[in-house]
This record gives structure tokens, sequence and C-alpha cells, in this order.
């Protein structure tokens, strides 16, 4: 089912670039694969997939060591909240960490990257929606981080962008709030700070993907559309 369904979740990007009247391919797709096995991201990246996501570091070094042994150039993207304790084994494992919500641990990033001497990409998760506690929840703060990065405090650290979570609901007009939220925050962010290249927009999941493309994400975090539910009892994590 993993092969057909990121098939079919890929025509709908393409259908939706094109109702947006965006560019192909200007939405990439992050396949989070978080509580399932190696073998199902395995199964994915046979299908052509290469850029996955998971928001526990412990999972997934244990899963992505070894994907890493046979397909060293998959992408990971570290999405959930992150601890200081953690970030050694995040930068090791991944490209980019998205999920940036406090400036101690870009802090944290740059010491660890420096180490194993790997540059990496990191977004600004701003909070928009009221059900998920994470992100940055004061835009100035927000603002203090990325001038940090501009004014070359994290060598090591590539600020690429910003990503949010929408609120768990129905109600598509408040989707559509987070998701415009984060657009107009990032496009005043990149116009304070024209040095940085901060062109990528994370949002939408599997239940707001069409929402978040209508209004400008680049790249989709979608789990359960193209491997299925998670155990339930662990859906929250
Ligand atoms: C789990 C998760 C996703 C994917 O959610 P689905 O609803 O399964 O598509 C996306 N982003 C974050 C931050 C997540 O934790």
């Amino acid at each position: 089912m993993i092969k057909e369904n990121l098939i079919a979740i890929k025509n709908d990007i393409i259908l939706e670039e094109k109702k947006a009247k965006r560019q192909p391919n200007s939405v990439k797709l992050l396949a989070v694969s978080k509580f399932h096995s190696a073998s199902d991201v395995i199964e994915a990246i046979k299908s052509g997939q290469t850029m996955f996501g998971e928001n526990r570091v412990q999972e997934a070094a244990l899963k992505f060591d070894e994907v890493h042994k046979s397909y060293p150039d998959v992408e990971l993207h570290i999405i959930g909240t992150l601890q200081r304790n953690k970030v050694k084994d995040a930068v090791r494992i991944s490209s980019c960490i998205e999920s940036v919500d406090r400036i101690e641990l870009l802090d944290e990033i740059e010491k660890q990257c420096a180490k194993i001497d790997k540059r990496i990409k990191v977004f600004f998760e701003l909070h928009t929606g009221e059900e998920s506690k994470s992100g940055f929840e004061n835009i100035d703060t927000l603002k203090e981080a990325v001038k940090l990065c501009a004014n070359g405090m994290y060598p090591h650290i590539i600020p690429s962008g910003f990503m949010t979570m929408a609120p768990f609901t129905e109600d598509t007009n408040a989707i559509k709030k987070s998701f415009t939220t984060l657009k107009m925050v990032a496009q005043k962010i990149q116009a304070d700070f024209p040095t940085l290249t901060l062109t990528e927009l994370s949002m939408g999941m599997s239940n707001d993907y069409k929402i978040a493309i209508e209004e400008g994400s680049t790249i989709v975090r979608i789990g359960t559309a193209i491997f299925g539910k998670r155990d339930a009892q662990n859906t929250k994590l």
C-alpha cells in the first residue's frame, strides 16, 4: 500500500500546485515515518521517496542508522520538540532540524555540529495552532534567533525557513489562518534579513496538506496518508 499511497499523494500535490497556480515541483513531500518500521521506510525508498521525517530522536536513530547503511543519501528531517541532550544524535542522523523553538537549541546544535564538522539546515517553528504546544510563541524571540544566525553566530547552521502545525480541527478557516500567519511572518522576517535564504515553508499534514499548498507550503509532512494509522496509544507522541 505504501507505494500506491505515495503515487496518489504525489498526484494530489501536482493537482494542488496547478490549482494554486504554483510552479511544478515547488512542493516537496516529507514522508513522516514515526512509529513505522525501517522496512516500511525502505519500501517507501524503493518507491522513489527520498525525504523522511521523524519526531523522536531515539527512535529515529535506531531506524535511520539502519536505513543509512544501505541508502546513505536518504534525507532525514527532525520535526518534533527537541531536548538538549538529544541534539548530538539529532545532528548526526539528520540533514535538517525543522523544530527549532528556542535560542538555546541553536547554541547546542552549533556546538554538536562543530564537533563533527557538519553543517545542518534549520527551520524556525512558529506556534500558530491552539492545540499544539510546540514552536516559538513570541515572534520577537523568533526574530532574535534569526538575527543571531544572520550575525554569523552559528557557522554550522544554515537557516532555511519556517515550520508550523495547524490546529487539529475540521474548521478550514482556522487551519488557513495558521498557514497564512506563518507565511506572513516568514515574508516579514525574510525582508528584515535579506542576507539569509529563508524560502522553505514546512506546513501541511495528512489532513490539511491541500490547504497548505494553496497557502504557499513548500514542504508537506505526511505520515498517516502514506504509512497508515499509527499505534493508537502512541498517536500523541
Ligand atoms: C506526526 C507528524 C506529522 C504527520 O502527521 P500525519 O497526520 O500522520 O500526516 C507532521 N508533522 C509533525 C510535526 C508530526 O509530529
